[in-house]
């Protein structure tokens, strides 16, 4: 019960400085109970919110803990080394080896790298939107394996085991022409850049340095520092790290991989982002291959398309439940599951098995899972080497769940609600793209420089490389007005 009610003052500073204000009047002035009322409410409800949403840590780490040394530990250690397939890049329905290509690609080798081993047309066409197509075929078409080459037995064991483009939908229809060519007019034209705006890269640097200051207080066990690190980080999340896993940050790779970097300690690694939003989420919003319906199985995120529908109807419910545990999931639980490769003993499926190449993405960047999870751990280490074990997890518990908050009702209102759940009734891919996301405040400002622009869902899923925030109606001496879909 101390514990909980040392929660109560440190959740809420502000509570606690009204405290001792109000314990100096008393003496002064005599009772005012009105007072003592407000503050015993307070009290009271940051004693709730703070057992609210600690519980669930306090339950789910031990178990977190004891499932990686009994189970996930023994099946990493005991992996065999994985004979990798040959490199095939499958796009619209033609394979290439773009390996000897990978290191010259424009985008950086990630982007390449993403697409290994999988029908990958529908990350080809987000993020191929201002260059010639012409062009970009008669690259492709160097480097395209043909029926000859098809003959090694090893390559043709490779391609029958490639799944083709599981979406079912069709790409460069009419509409996703129109967006397209909607963008370039705008950006082209104007000699705009869609990279991040220099001024944005001033601001988001400056929130970094606060971000720092904000680390050191928070280690050395002050209040404030629990509100506002998760603030902070959530800022430079949406609005650098999303960014840069979706190469939109800068032309230069290395930037935007260290951009992707920015979201921890309190959101998510990069890596394992970036199979699980830009590869998966990101072509196959709200489907059965979109990782973002299985995280809670079979609790909630679901769609009405699963065998677990029944859940949708709760899903509010639900949501608020598992809630506070969601960046713990994504920093922890992820990353663990991914690199034991562990079946799930309730839902009896492998963390991400949607994704055609994970075990790809997983053998050949191992070494990036285990840094950013080496990183998010030694946060936690430096906390409880200051602060003692107790009061330590105390702190990164609270700023897990505030973080939690922060993220769910940004990245999956978006998404969550009945009329997101779109069936295949329209072969195309980009209409699906824009009708399973909702925007909101699409004029403001304000919510898009706090929502990282994932106030403009809907263009955002249709071309990600465009950096979502701040270009939208609000380009500074812009005598065009902004393109927008709705
Ligand atoms: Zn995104």
């Amino acid at each position: 019960m101390e514990l909980i009610n040392d929660t109560g003052s440190l959740l809420l500073p502000f509570a606690s400085n009204f405290n001792s204000t109000c314990s100096d009047v008393l003496t002064e002035h005599d009772a005012l109970t009105w007072q003592l009322v407000i503050q015993a409410a307070a009290m009271t409800l940051a004693r709730f919110i703070s057992t609210f949403a600690l519980a669930p840590y306090y339950v789910a780490a031990p178990i977190l803990i004891f499932t990686w040394l009994s189970r996930s530990l023994p099946t990493y250690l005991a992996k065999r080394e994985k004979r990798l397939p040959a490199s095939i890049w499958t796009i619209h329905g033609k394979k290439y080896d773009l390996s000897s290509w990978a290191k010259y690609h424009p985008g950086g080798s990630l982007s390449i790298e993403l697409g290994r081993n999988r029908d990958c047309t529908g990350l080809f066409e987000s993020y191929h939107v201002f260059i010639e197509r012409n062009k970009l075929y008669k690259m492709l078409a160097r480097y395209e394996i043909k029926d000859e080459a098809t003959s090694k037995e090893e390559q043709q064991t490779t391609i029958a085991s490639l799944k083709t483009n599981s979406t079912g939908l069709t790409f460069g229809d009419g509409f996703h022409e129109d967006v397209k060519q909607m963008l370039r007019d705008y950006f082209m034209d104007g000699a705009k850049s869609h990279y991040m705006k220099g001024w944005c890269k001033c601001l988001w640097f400056l929130v970094f340095c606060l971000e720092i200051v904000t680390m050191f207080y928070f280690v050395k066990g002050y209040s404030l520092p629990l509100v506002v690190l998760p603030c902070l980080n959530w800022l430079l999340t949406c609005n650098v790290a999303h960014d840069g896993s979706h190469f939109a940050v800068s032309k230069k790779p290395w930037v935007n991989r260290i951009a992707q970097c920015a979201a921890m300690p309190c959101f998510f690694p990069s890596l394992c982002w970036s199979i699980q939003h830009v590869v998966q989420h990101h072509v196959y919003t709200n489907d059965e291959d979109d990782v973002d319906l299985y995280h809670f199985l079979p609790v909630c995120r679901v769609t009405r398309l699963t065998k677990f529908a029944k859940v949708f109807k709760l899903q509010w419910v639900l949501v608020f439940w598992v809630l506070p545990t969601s960046v713990g999931h994504l920093l922890f639980v992820v990353p663990m599951d991914l690199l034991s490769g562990c079946v799930d003993a309730v839902t009896g499926t492998r963390r991400y098995q949607q994704c055609e190449n994970l075990e790809d993405l997983v053998e050949r960047n191992q070494h990036v899972i285990w840094t950013d999870l080496l990183l998010c751990l030694s946060w936690i280490a430096v906390n409880l080497s200051y602060s003692g074990v107790m009061t330590g997890l105390w702190r990164v518990y609270v700023s897990y769940s505030l973080a939690s908050y922060i993220f769910v009702i940004f990245t999956q209102g978006a998404h969550l609600q009945e009329k997101c759940m779109v069936g295949k009734d329209d072969p195309s891919w980009a209409k699906r793209q824009a009708r399973t996301s909702v925007n909101f405040g699409a004029k403001s400002q304000f919510w898009n420089l706090c929502s990282g622009g994932l106030n403009l869902q809907s263009i955002h899923h249709v071309v990600p490389i465009i950096v979502a925030v701040t270009w939208w109606n609000s380009t500074p001496g812009s005598k065009k007005s902004a393109p927008s879909i709705t």
